[in-house]
């Protein structure tokens, strides 16, 4: 039976689509929260800041009503000291006191003046002012940054470094996020050896699986990795066996076209079901993607390139949004190419490309050679520019540009 021909947008949705968020959550002290997905929103029990406050070392003062905007010197007695951490006690009409940057504001004072723009009378016990002052300068208000009942974080974003901090500074300790997704992941291909060991006639050193528990570890995920098993029917089924109760997913590289060597697809077809597709895409083409058991399949193509270039498309978005992300499309922008497409291609290709940010629009160039084989081509490639199907493009014409240091992480 001929595989369906796919297009890459039709194999992205189909996936996508068949990815089911993972069920189990676990809650995380702030530190070890890092890069997890948030399983609920987050919201804020507090204002923040907490009470109205000094945004600068100076005076709190009591400006009296005919002082408010009035040109010409004005003259306080400081009755009060309040530094971070204290509280003030009610400042009298005409008053001022020396405070500091995030001490709350006290009862009756209306402006804070900075103290370079005063100056204290010898004495130390008032200070002057020349310039007209308005009513609340630099008074930080209560719930300014925060309201109470805010919801500060969204269930499904991935936890950077500022969200932690947004969520420390409501007093919340603990976050709840989504449980890692299980990989299971093996290797097929009698020529393929280990690097460290050395090369016979007609073999090659294992580079896929590097790339897939690099890549892996970039997503967040635990990785169950049986390595490389022997190109066998009865080996390719006991692999997926022993993955298919403990995996959320299994992805595999290479034995997927339809050579006799090819096992894996008819391994997964007697466990489980497989789909087969050709996708119009250059690097790539054939994709598997099935279901064994409890656990979903995904077959990248044997070729390096290929293999990564199908997992950074494919099954990079399909396992962030199992993993709970709500956004796990990959993000692209518009770029000028510096080269002619001059015939018309069937199928799409990701041209690996170097970005030049210094003109407007930013432009790429391509590696010199494309073959699916050539992984030389993804070190020096700043991402991938995406030429549709079936298109010319002169020099300077937009495409999309995937950059691979956002797809990396
Ligand atoms: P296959 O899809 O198994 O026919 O493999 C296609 C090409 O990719 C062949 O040239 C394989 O030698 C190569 N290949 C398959 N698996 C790997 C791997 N793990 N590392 C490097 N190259 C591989
Ligand atoms: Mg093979």
């Amino acid at each position: 039976m001929p595989q369906p021909l796919l297009s890459t947008d039709q194999a992205l949705a189909t996936l996508t689509n068949a990815a089911k968020v993972i069920s189990t959550t676990e809650s995380l002290e702030l530190d070890e929260a890092l890069g997890r997905v948030l399983s609920a929103d987050i919201q804020s029990n507090i204002n923040v800041p907490g009470f109205d406050n000094s945004a600068m070392d100076g005076y709190a003062i009591h400006l009296q009503e005919e002082q408010i905007n009035k040109p010409g010197a004005l003259s306080f007695t400081i009755t009060g000291r309040i530094p971070a951490g204290m509280t003030g006690a009610e400042l009298q009409p005409g008053c001022a006191a020396r405070i500091f940057t995030g001490a709350p504001i006290p009862q009756g004072a209306n402006t804070v003046i900075m103290q370079e723009e005063c100056e204290v009378s010898e004495e130390g016990n008032s200070i002057e002012t020349w310039r007209p002052l308005s009513l609340n300068e630099n008074i930080r208000p209560m719930g300014n940054d925060i309201q109470s009942g805010d919801t500060i974080l969204a269930k499904g974003i991935t936890l950077k470094a500022q969200d932690i901090a947004l969520a420390a500074s409501v007093g919340i300790s603990t976050l709840a996020v989504f449980k890692k997704i299980k990989v299971g992941i093996f290797f097929t291909g009698d020529e393929l050896v280990k690097p460290g060991d050395e090369l016979r006639p007609g073999q090659i050193y294992d580079s896929n699986r590097y790339a897939l528990v690099a890549m892996l570890n970039n997503l967040g995920c635990d990785i169950i990795n049986l390595q490389h098993i022997k190109d066998t029917l009865d080996d390719t089924i006991s692999a997926l066996n022993s993955l298919q109760n403990q995996c959320d997913l299994i992805i595999t590289t290479g034995g997927v076209s339809v050579g006799e060597e090819d096992h894996v697809k008819p391994a997964v077809e007697q466990l489980g079901q497989l789909n087969l597709w050709r996708i119009k895409m250059k690097p790539g083409k054939p994709l598997a993607f099935g279901q064994i058991g409890q656990s979903a399949f995904i077959g990248l193509p044997g070729n390096p390139v290929s293999a990564m270039v199908t997992f950074l498309l494919f099954a990079r978005p399909f396992i962030k949004k199992t993993q709970g992300c709500a956004n796990y499309l990959n993000t692209h922008f518009k770029v000028a190419v510096d080269f002619d497409w001059h015939r018309p291609k069937p199928r799409r290709e990701f041209v690996r490309v170097k970005l030049d940010q210094s003109t407007l629009p930013a432009t790429v160039n391509q590696y010199p050679k494309q073959g699916s084989d050539v992984l030389s081509s993804m070190v020096w490639a700043d991402g991938f520019a995406e030429i549709p199907e079936d298109t010319v493009l002169k020099s300077g014409e937009l495409v999309n540009f995937y950059p691979l240091n956002t797809m990396m992480l």
